[in-house]
């Protein structure tokens, strides 16, 4: 098996979020159209692909995960409903454009985490602590 790492981003752009042209919000019913800014939940399956499992409009998108994650890896992301159509079986059906991850769970954790709430890597600062004086 090849294992290939990408953000949770480029996983869902371009994912499916309705079976067909139009999709419609879990909350309110609202019709979610192409061009759409929508919110989406994902959750990650047991063979660590990742699955969008409901569909917000723009009024309902939620920031963060309101329930208890028990060990999976969830996340909410805000994105762009876009079309896709396929000519030859003139079907088309809503996607993921331009994903954005607001909140994401961990495995390892119950609480959510805001992505723009976690502290920037500092991989040289830690390499430079590694290095011994050199007196
Ligand atoms: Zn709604």
């Amino acid at each position: 098996m090849t294992v290939v790492v990408a953000t949770l981003e480029a996983v869902l752009s371009g994912t499916a979020i309705a079976t067909g042209p139009v999709g419609h919000c879990v909350r309110c019913s609202t019709t979610v159209r192409e061009g759409d800014a929508v919110g989406l939940s994902a959750s990650q399956t047991a063979d660590h692909r990742w699955q969008i499992s409901r569909l917000y409009c723009t009024s309902c998108r939620p920031e963060c995960l309101s329930a208890s994650t028990r060990g999976v890896h969830k996340a909410i992301v805000h994105a762009r409903a876009g079309t896709i159509t396929d000519v030859t079986t003139q079907r088309s059906w809503l996607v993921c454009l331009d994903p954005t991850c607001v909140t994401i769970a961990g495995v390892n954790t119950e609480t959510a985490t805001t992505r723009s709430q976690r502290p920037p890597r500092h991989t040289q600062a830690s390499a430079l602590s590694q290095t011994p004086p050199s007196e």
